[in-house]
C-alpha cells in the first residue's frame, strides 16, 4: 500500500507578494496586461516547481487566480451580470473581470463593449476564513455558457512545463450554494451548470488529466434537501464525464452529510481531519473501499507544527490496509508561504511553527515514515518531537497572573450601569451632536507617504522623533480637514497603525509577528495575521496618547478607536493548546483596561471594532449559539466598565445580521456602524423587525470601490434606511475605514456625505 502527498492548493500571491504588486501596477496603468500575465505565469511555474521539489505527488493547477477563484468560476460559466455587459462580454476580458471584482469608474465605450461606471460585485467571507470572494450573481433570464477555459489553460501550461497536475475546480454545488439569484433561484440552473462542468471534464480527459480535484466545502455545512438532491444529481452526471474526481471537503467534518457524501460515485474523497479528527473511523466505514481516501491531517488554517508522532501512530494501521493520500486539511491559501523568509522571529517561537512550505515538508516526512518506517528519517522525527515538547513546556506561554485575573471575572463586569435608553439621554447632553450625526469608521488613507515613513522608521532610516512628528502632522491635518468638511464626531485617523489587529498585538504580551507571513484577504489585499502563542496581557496604554493629541487639537469630540477582542482573536493565528474562548477573555481584559484609560483621559466616545465577529461563526448552526454567547460576553467585558455618559460604538463590516441580531443586540453598544452600501440597506429590515433599540450607522459609501458616490445617491440610501428605522436612530458614515482609499476619493465622498446629512436634517 502506498502513501502519497497532495497539496490541494498553494498560496497564489507569491512569497514576496509579487502578484499583489503586479496587480496594483496593472490597475494603476503602469504595467501592461502582458507583464501582469508574465508575473502570474512565473508564480505558477515557481509554485509547481516548489511543491514538486518538496515531495508533493499531486500538484494542483487552477488553484491560481488573478483575483478570486469563485469569481473565476462565475466568469468561466458566463455568469456575468447585465451591468457589466452580461452575455455580450467576453469572459476572458480582464477589464470585465476586474470590473466585477472592484467596480469600474470608466465611462464605457460607444458600443457598450467596455464596462461603464459600475459597482463591484458583492464580496463576502469564504466560509469561516478571512478570505473574501465575489458572490456569484445569477440574473433571471441569463444564459450560462462555458466561455472561459482557464482551468484547462492552466492544466496545459503546467503540462508543457513537465508538471502533471490535478486541476482544482470549485464544485458546482458549492458555487450554486454561494450564488445569489436575482429573480431566479440559482438551483434552477443546476442542469445548465452540470452540462458545462461535464463538458469541461470531457475536455480535461482529452487533454490528458487523470484526476480532477473538485472542491465542495459546502459539504461541511448544514444542507437543505434541495442541496442534497443536487449533490446526488450532480455527481451521478459528473463522475463518469471525464477524469476521476477527488471530491474535496474541508473546513469541518461531514457530520450528517456523510451518508450522502459516501453515496456519491466519485473515485476519491478528501476529508478534513484537523477540524474533525474523529470522523476518520466513520468515513472509513461508510465510504466504499475502492475510493481513494485523502486525509487532511496537517492544519491548512493555522501555523502550528503538526504532531507527527501521534499522527504516525494513528495512521499506520490504515496505511497498511489501503492506499492513502495525505494532505493539508484545506488549500494552503490560508497560511503564509514560507517560514524560511522570517528573519526576525524569536527562535523559540519559530520552532513551533509551520507555513505552507513546511507543511508540505511535514506531509513528506509522514509519507516517508508510513511508506518505509521510522528508521529512514530518525533525525527529522526527533527535531519534530523536541519542538513540540518545547511548546508544551515553555514559560513564555503561561503567565500565572493572567490566569488569576480570568478566574476572578464576575458577571457584573459585563453590565453597563443603565439601559440604552437612559444612557442615550445622558450621552446626548455630553456629546451634543446634531440629528443624523456624521462620522467615519476610523482610518484615513494610508498614503504612500504614510507607508514610506513607517517603513523607514522600521528600517531605522527615520528616528522615533521624526516619525512621531510626521504622524502628528498627518493627524493634525486630518483633524483640520474633518473640521473643515463638517464632520460631527471626529477620528484621529489611525496613521500610526499598520493594521487594526497587528497594532494592538504588537503592544500586548503573547503575540509574535512575522515579516513575510502574508495571507490573501481579497484580490491584491493581503494581511499578516499575528501569531497568538501565549497568555495575553497589556503592560501600558496603547492608544491614549494619540487620542489625547487629536482631542487637544479640536473642540469637536474625537472618538477613541480600538479593536475588539473577538476580532483580534479571529484575525490572528490562535494558539491551539487552549479553548478559543479562554484566549478571547484574556484579550478582552486587556482591551477593557484600555477603554477605561481612554475614558479616564476624557474620551466621550469609544469605538470597539468587531469587524470579524460574524466570521468566527462556526459553520454548523448548532454550534452558533455557544460561540455567540462567549463572543458577546467578551465584547461586553471589554466595553462595560465605562460610565453611562461614555458612548460605546462598535463597527462591523461585511456582516449579514439577520440571523445573529439577538446577539448583536446583546452586545449593548450605543452605536453600531455596518456595511450596507452595496446591498441597498437590505439588512436594516432585520434590525427593524428585531426592534433593535440602539443607534445605527448604515454605511452609505462603499469604500471597497474606487467609485465616488454623490450626495443624492447617499441621500437616497438614507431615505431607504428611514423606511426601516427611526430618524433618531440613524448615523451617517461610510461602510468601513478609509485606509485603502486615496484622499482624492475620500475628500469628495465625505464632503458629499456631510452634504447628504445636512439635506436630511433640513427635511427631517
Ligand atoms: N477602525 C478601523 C478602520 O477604520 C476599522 C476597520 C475595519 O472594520 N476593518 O480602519
Ligand atoms: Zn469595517
Amino acid at each position: 500500500m502506498t502513501v502519497t502527498v497532495a497539496t490541494l492548493g498553494f498560496p497564489r500571491i507569491g512569497p514576496r507578494r509579487e502578484l499583489k504588486f503586479a496587480l496594483e501596477k496593472f490597475w494603476a496603468g503602469t504595467m501592461t496586461r502582458m507583464e501582469l500575465e508574465k508575473t502570474a505565469a512565473d508564480l505558477r511555474r515557481a509554485n509547481w516547481a516548489r511543491q514538486d521539489e518538496l515531495g508533493a505527488d499531486w500538484l494542483p493547477s487552477n488553484d491560481f487566480s488573478l483575483y478570486d477563484h469563485v469569481l473565476d468560476t462565475s466568469v468561466m460559466l458566463g455568469a456575468i451580470p447585465a451591468r457589466y455587459g452580461g452575455e455580450r462580454m467576453d469572459p476572458a476580458d480582464l477589464e470585465t473581470y476586474f470590473a466585477m471584482a472592484r467596480g469600474a469608474a470608466g465611462t464605457g465605450d460607444c458600443c457598450g463593449n467596455a464596462p461603464a461606471n459600475v459597482t463591484a460585485g458583492e464580496m463576502t467571507k469564504w466560509f469561516d476564513t478571512n478570505y473574501h470572494f465575489i458572490v456569484p450573481e445569477i440574473e433571471s433570464g441569463c444564459t450560462l455558457r462555458l466561455g472561459h477555459f482557464k482551468p484547462l489553460e492552466e492544466y496545459r501550461e503546467a503540462r508543457a512545463q513537465g508538471f502533471e497536475t490535478r486541476p482544482v475546480l470549485l464544485g458546482p454545488i458549492t458555487w450554486l450554494s454561494l450564488a445569489k439569484g436575482r429573480g431566479v433561484d440559482p438551483f434552477d440552473l443546476l442542469d445548465d451548470v452540470l452540462g458545462h462542468y461535464a463538458t469541461l471534464l470531457r475536455l480535461f480527459a482529452q487533454a490528458g488529466a487523470a484526476w480532477v480535484q473538485i472542491d465542495e466545502p459546502i459539504l461541511a455545512t448544514d444542507l437543505s434537501e434541495r442541496q442534497r438532491r443536487a449533490f446526488t444529481r450532480a455527481y451521478a452526471k459528473l463522475a463518469g464525464a471525464g477524469p476521476k474526481l477527488m471530491l474535496t471537503t474541508y473546513f469541518g467534518g461531514l457530520g450528517d452529510n456523510l451518508g450522502l457524501t459516501a453515496s456519491l460515485p466519485v473515485a476519491g474523497l478528501h476529508i478534513d481531519l484537523v477540524r474533525a479528527p474523529d470522523q476518520l473511523g466513520a468515513v472509513v466505514e461508510s465510504v466504499p473501499e475502492d475510493r481513494l481516501l485523502s486525509l487532511g491531517v496537517v492544519d491548512g488554517r493555522n501555523v502550528w507544527r503538526t504532531d507527527i508522532a501521534s499522527l504516525i501512530d494513528r495512521l499506520a494501521p490504515l496505511a497498511a490496509e489501503r492506499d492513502l493520500v495525505l494532505a493539508p486539511s484545506c488549500s494552503l491559501l490560508h497560511v503564509p508561504v514560507d517560514l524560511a523568509l522570517e528573519t526576525r522571529l524569536d527562535e523559540e517561537v519559530r520552532q513551533w511553527l509551520a507555513f505552507a512550505v513546511q507543511k508540505i515538508e511535514e506531509l513528506d516526512l509522514l509519507k516517508r515514515v508510513l511508506n518505509h518506517g521510522r528508521e529512514v528519517v530518525p533525525e527529522e522525527l526527533e527535531v519534530a518531537e523536541k519542538a513540540l515538547a518545547s511548546r508544551h513546556l515553555s514559560a513564555r506561554i503561561h503567565d500565572p497572573a493572567v490566569g488569576v485575573r480570568v478566574a476572578g471575572l464576575t458577571p457584573a463586569m459585563r453590565e453597563r450601569g443603565a439601559s440604552y435608553v437612559e444612557r442615550a439621554r445622558v450621552q446626548a447632553d455630553v456629546l451634543a451632536l446634531p440629528a443624523f450625526p456624521t462620522t467615519t469608521i476610523g482610518s484615513f488613507p494610508q498614503t504612500r507617504e504614510v507607508r514610506k515613513a513607517r517603513a523607514e522608521y522600521k528600517r531605522g532610516a527615520m528616528d522615533e522623533a521624526a516619525y512621531g512628528a510626521f504622524l502628528r502632522a498627518e493627524t493634525e491635518r486630518a483633524i483640520r480637514w474633518q473640521e473643515e468638511v463638517g464632520l460631527d464626531l471626529l477620528v484621529h485617523g489611525e496613521f500610526e497603525r499598520n493594521d487594526m489587529v497587528q497594532y494592538f498585538g504588537e503592544k500586548l504580551a503573547g503575540f509574535a509577528f512575522t515579516v513575510s507571513g502574508w495571507v490573501q484577504s481579497y484580490g491584491s489585499r493581503c494581511v499578516r495575521p499575528p501569531i497568538l502563542y501565549g497568555d495575553v496581557s497589556r503592560s501600558a496604554p496603547m492608544t491614549v496618547d494619540w487620542w489625547r493629541y487629536a482631542q487637544d487639537l479640536t473642540d469637536k469630540p474625537v472618538k477613541g478607536m480600538l479593536t475588539g477582542p473577538v476580532t483580534i482573536l479571529n484575525w490572528s493565528f490562535v494558539r491551539d493548546d487552549q479553548p478559543r474562548d479562554e484566549t478571547c477573555r484574556q484579550i478582552a481584559l486587556a482591551i477593557r483596561d484600555e477603554v477605561l484609560d481612554l475614558e479616564g483621559a476624557g474620551c466621550k466616545a469609544i469605538q470597539i471594532d468587531e469587524a470579524a465577529l460574524r466570521e468566527g461563526l462556526p459553520l454548523r448552526r448548532r454550534d452558533w449559539q455557544s460561540y455567540l454567547d462567549w463572543a458577546v460576553d467578551c465584547f461586553r467585558l471589554a466595553a462595560a466598565g465605562v460610565g453611562n455618559g461614555t458612548q460605546i460604538h462598535t463597527h462591523m463590516c461585511y456582516s449579514e445580521f439577520n440571523d445573529i441580531l439577538p446577539s448583536i443586540g446583546k452586545m449593548d453598544a450605543d452605536v453600531i456602524s455596518i456595511e450596507t452600501a452595496r446591498s441597498q440597506m437590505e439588512l436594516l429590515e432585520a434590525f427593524a423587525q428585531y426592534r433593535y433599540p440602539g443607534a445605527i450607522g448604515p454605511g452609505v459609501y462603499d469604500i471597497h470601490s474606487a467609485r465616488v458616490p454623490d450626495e443624492d445617491e447617499m441621500v437616497a440610501l438614507m431615505r431607504l434606511a428611514q423606511t426601516h428605522l427611526r430618524p433618531e436612530q440613524l448615523w451617517v458614515n461610510p461602510d468601513c475605514g478609509l485606509k485603502t482609499r486615496a484622499w482624492k476619493e475620500v475628500k469628495p465622498a465625505i464632503a458629499s456625505m456631510v452634504g447628504a446629512a445636512r439635506k436630511l436634517r433640513s427635511k427631517a
